[in-house]
């Protein structure tokens, strides 16, 4: 049967699947060996030539990270997928990978905290220039692009405000300008949006977040095709970050769950924005899902459902952002999200606390923003939490 003629749960169990002839396992072993005997020397010569596969070596490649890896390859309908040891890694190994000194990436301008402070501060190190655009605006992402350029990229939904890029778009833009194009797309998880099938080159994910979906592991993952992965696994190779055996077992055992888990994580996200956008105590609600976000039809358009994070801003200042996150009794006050658990917290103080304050604001990140991670929980169980959290500004 082909595998992408299954549905998303199907995918979820068995994408990337190898049986194990000899144990007859059904659970993918973990494999520690953190190196591997060769039957001859011709056979190693033949491995790192590339005319045969074969385990070599665990910083290179492990059987545990290749069954994960080939699970997320199918899940995003990519040709290859590799695995590191956190979303970070993925994006840092992904960028030096395809930038040289003297290129330029051109990235929408909302991103996650740590890839803009990447972007902006240290690839100038090695001599590479970033450009951002606004992430609603495809003619000023096309205008930025220069003769340098070597690099589209861009995040959707966006972390932390769930802007939403229009991806054909970016993908046509990419294409006419002949330079790759690349996407984060960790909010989405692989069963909300398949940006390959848009015409993205590259898909990167935390894969701390929905993949892994239980808070029990830090990782991350880049898909793109073949030939072009090659630099990519070189850079992994030589920068260090693959993922360790135990990590990528637990990845693999997560994914299984995860169309599962999404189903629930995107009706709570409908609830809860919902009740949110009526609420009182609430000046705005930022979720892709409500028929008044500016990225609704382009959402409903790549997207088969909308997750479970949101944003909000309360009905008052800084100080009240943190009443209400300190008032929360069934959510967590921590960042990621992407788990079974409700997590909430204030960008200005966690993802983005190390972005300067006229950039957070440039982005419309303001001091009495929360970021809703929501869980598996019964959305009324949740709603009930954050109402009584909100009655504290009253
Ligand atoms: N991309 C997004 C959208 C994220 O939210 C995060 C972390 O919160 C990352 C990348 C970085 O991932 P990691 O923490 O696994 O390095």
């Amino acid at each position: 049967m082909s595998r992408d003629a299954t549905g998303p749960s199907t995918r979820s169990v068995h994408a990337g699947r190898a049986r194990d002839p000899e144990s007859g396992a059904i659970a993918t072993p973990i494999h520690l060996s953190s190196t591997y005997f060769s039957r001859s020397t011709q056979d190693l010569v033949d491995y790192l030539e590339g005319r045969k596969p074969a385990n070599f070596y665990a910083r290179y490649a492990n059987p545990t990270v290749d069954a994960a890896e080939r699970k997320i390859a199918e899940l995003e309908g990519g040709e290859q997928a590799l695995c590191f040891g956190s979303g970070m890694a993925a994006i840092s190994t992904l960028l030096l990978s395809q930038l040289r000194h003297g290129d330029n990436v051109v990235a929408t301008r909302e991103l996650y905290g740590g890839t803009f402070e990447f972007l902006e501060r240290m690839l100038p190190r090695w001599g590479i220039s970033a450009t951002f655009a606004p992430p609603g605006d495809l003619e000023a992402l096309e205008r930025a692009i220069g003769p340098m350029t070597r690099l589209l990229y861009t995040e959707s939904p966006t972390n932390p405000k769930l802007s939403v890029v229009d991806l054909r778009g970016v993908a046509a833009i990419a294409r006419r300008k002949r330079i790759p194009c690349a996407i984060d797309s960790t909010f989405a998880s692989p069963v909300n949006q398949r940006p390959i099938g848009l015409g993205f080159d590259f898909v990167v994910h935390s894969a701390t977040k929905y993949l892994g979906g239980h808070c029990d592991l830090v990782g991350g993952v880049v898909v793109g095709p073949r030939e072009r992965m090659k630099e990519v696994w070189h850079h992994r190779k030589l920068l260090g970050g693959i993922l360790d055996p135990h990590s990528a077992y637990l990845l693999e055992r997560g994914i299984k769950t995860m169309a599962l888990r999404m189903e629930r994580h995107n009706m709570n996200g409908l609830a809860v924005a919902a009740h949110l956008a009526e609420h009182p105590r609430v000046r705005r609600v930022y979720y892709p899902g409500l028929p008044d976000h500016p990225g609704h039809e382009i959402a409903k358009r790549q997207m088969t459902g909308f997750g479970g994070v949101l944003a909000f801003e309360v009905d008052g200042d800084k100080a009240a952002a943190i009443r209400v996150v300190e008032a929360l009794e069934l959510a967590y006050l921590a960042p990621s999200l992407g788990g079974v658990e409700t997590l909430v917290s204030q960008p200005c103080m966690t993802s983005h606390y190390f972005i300067a304050s006229e950039e957070r604001e440039k982005q419309g990140i303001s001091d009495s923003l929360v970021r809703v991670a929501l869980g598996i929980e019964d959305s009324a169980d949740l709603i009930r939490d954050l109402d009584r959290a909100l009655e504290t500004l009253s």
